[in-house]
């Protein structure tokens, strides 16, 4: 059974249709790229999965959920601007976020220190405030804190665009062990990113889904590697 089947999908922010009429599912353990230009709405699909904007019409079935449930407690969530407290301690924040999460005290504190070592923020590191980190300590810091209450089901806004090429790298690479964990569903604009990591891609242009299916599928339905032609 489908981890989460979207029927139908359209959101409309006044007269813009900004998704219109998607439909997609995917399993359990994939890892799923939606890629599209600036405007295609891959963030208002993102957004109206995780449960934080109301679908205008459609239907989100999430496995073992109610249809349209306003609560997902499977999901985790990284959104594209994720903001931090600056003057907290990556683990002061991540204990907090457990908190947040209904963790007690003393699992918030140990389910901190398990995620600080998953991704590769040393103890030193932990204990300096956020304000002090790089652009993919912050990103990666970020992932801890999307999965701090063990989410079936991770989805990550453009969690690379903004990085410099170590930070993307650190990403990734985090990002490539999580999926032996994890479900993950990510949006990018660049198909290198998609291609490298993902298992199926959803290829999304004004707003609706014009071709999906692994990397190999399409360049042999596209016989080229540019996968971009798909948009046009
Ligand atoms: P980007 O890569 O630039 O973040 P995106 O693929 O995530 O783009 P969305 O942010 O989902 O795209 O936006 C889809 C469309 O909806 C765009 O035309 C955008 O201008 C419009 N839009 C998004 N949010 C709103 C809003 N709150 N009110 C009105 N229009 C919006």
């Amino acid at each position: 059974m489908a981890l989460i089947k979207v029927n139908n999908l359209s959101k409309r922010y006044g007269n813009k249709t900004a998704v219109n009429n998607v439909n997609f599912d995917f399993e359990r353990g994939k890892c799923i790229a939606l890629i599209g230009p600036n405007g295609a709405g891959k963030t208002t699909i993102l957004r109206t999965l995780s449960g934080l904007l109301k679908p205008t019409s459609g239907t989100i079935q999430f496995a073992d959920e109610k249809e349209n449930s306003d609560i997902r407690p499977h999901i985790g969530y990284l959104p594209q601007y994720p903001s931090f407290y600056g003057w907290m301690t990556g683990r002061e924040f991540l204990i907090f976020s457990g908190e947040l999460a209904y963790l007690s005290k003393d699992e918030a504190k140990k389910r901190a220190d398990e995620l600080l070592k998953k991704i590769g923020i040393s103890e030193g590191a932990s204990n300096e405030r956020i304000s002090r980190y790089s652009g993919g300590m912050k990103q990666r810091l970020g992932i801890a804190q999307a999965i701090i209450h063990r989410p079936k089901l991770l989805i990550l806004d453009e969690p690379v665009s903004s990085l410099d090429p170590i930070g993307r790298r650190e990403v990734m690479t985090l990002m490539e062990e999580l999926k032996n964990e994890m479900t993950i569903l990510f949006s990018t604009h660049i198909l290198s990113d998609a291609d490298e990591i993902s298992d199926e891609l959803l290829l999304l242009h004004n707003g609706e889904i014009v071709e999906s299916g692994s990397m190999d599928e399409l360049r042999a339905k596209y016989q080229t590697s540019k996968i971009e032609l798909a948009f046009e």
